[in-house]
């Protein structure tokens, strides 16, 4: 009989860790809220920077787990410790005792309107790193102009912003402006297309390239500065005010369109399962490995692991390394090595 090892979260972390559990001989009980597996990566369209299909990492990741138990729209509603393991109640009425649990909640996505000074949601043409995905995916909207002669990308939305309750970078926005720029500029070749930054965290193989061509190839412009405002004109348009902190100059430009980058910030539900498991936080809502060199995938209880961004944000390569390795920590664990 394959022992029973349930699995909190069907993104991308827990679909990679299932399908690995499952080649070394356990039964992974995938359990999603959401009505599909591939979380955030499921609405997402082009991957970097290989511009990889996201839909098509979703479904190679799916069809590996054909033979795991999947509950989609199901909660864990209770954690309660056993003797030698846990008892996982589900929000289906299913009980599972099992030995190990894997937490693979993910993140949340920021919520861009907490920054009022950019107009999420006051202007039609202020959108997100995810709403440009979604229209790339051909969820159409008029909140996106027929042809833009003028966009732009503000990092670090939500991240490295104490004032946003979020210190930490995260990790993946910066490239993904790059992504998106470039293919913004492959739809709209006449288009000015700028990207305000604080400074760029492109540390992955071929990031850098990668933004080498944006500028060369696509001629993207990074101008060095935090957009102070958002405002819109009698004609419609946006009027971004920035200070171009290279040249000390204040800077006024109007855009058809622009886009903010949104980062990752905790899942706020991650504190009942805390609550539940009696799982140690982090200050910043995250769950807390035990350590952060060899011990990424534990957690203090026993029996509890970790795989992907809910101990932080991560790429996806990242996450999908972590999701094997957290399956091999099980593996160890059950085997009591
Ligand atoms: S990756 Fe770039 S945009 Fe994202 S938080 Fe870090 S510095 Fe800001």
């Amino acid at each position: 009989m394959k022992e029973n090892v349930v699995v909190i979260g069907g993104g991308v972390a827990g679909m990679e860790a299932a399908r690995e559990l499952l080649l070394l001989g356990y039964n992974p009980i995938v359990v999603e809220q959401q009505d599909h597996l591939g979380g955030h990566v499921a609405q997402w369209n082009r991957l970097f920077p290989d511009i990889s299909s996201a839909g098509d990492l979703v479904r190679t990741l799916g069809d590996g787990i054909t033979d795991a138990n999947i509950f989609l729209e199901t909660k864990v509603t209770f954690v309660n410790r056993l003797q030698n393991g846990y008892l996982v109640m589900l929000s289906n009425g299913v009980n599972i005792a099992c030995r190990a649990i894997l937490v693979a909640t993910g993140f949340k996505l920021f919520d861009a309107s907490r920054k009022e000074e950019y107009g999420y949601g006051v202007y039609d043409h202020v959108v997100t790193n995810a709403d440009l995905e979604s229209w790339f995916n051909g969820n159409d909207s008029d909140r996106f102009p027929a042809a833009p002669k003028s966009i732009g990308f503000v990092h670090c939305v939500g991240s490295r912003d104490l004032k946003a309750g979020n210190s930490q970078c995260s990790k993946v926005c910066c490239i993904t402006a790059v992504k998106q720029a470039i293919e913004m500029k492959e739809r709209f070749p006449d288009a000015r297309v700028f990207c305000f930054y604080m400074d760029l965290r492109l540390f992955g193989k071929k990031y850098e390239d990668f933004y080498i061509r944006a500028q060369q190839e696509f001629g993207i412009q990074f101008i060095r500065g935090r957009v102070s405002e958002v405002g819109e004109t009698l004609e419609g348009r946006l009027q971004v005010k920035a200070e171009d902190t290279l040249s000390g100059k204040p800077l006024k430009v109007q855009l058809d369109l622009l886009v903010l980058m949104a980062g990752m910030s905790c899942n706020p539900e991650v504190a009942e399962l805390a609550r539940m498991a009696r799982l140690d936080m982090d200050s910043d809502g995250f769950l807390r490995s035990r350590d952060n060199l060899g011990g990424i995938n534990e957690s203090n209880r026993p029996g509890i692991f970790y795989a992907g961004a809910c101990t932080g944000a991560k790429t996806v390569p990242e996450t999908l390394a972590e999701a094997r390795s957290a399956a091999l920590a099980i593996h160890r664990y059950m085997q009591g090595r």
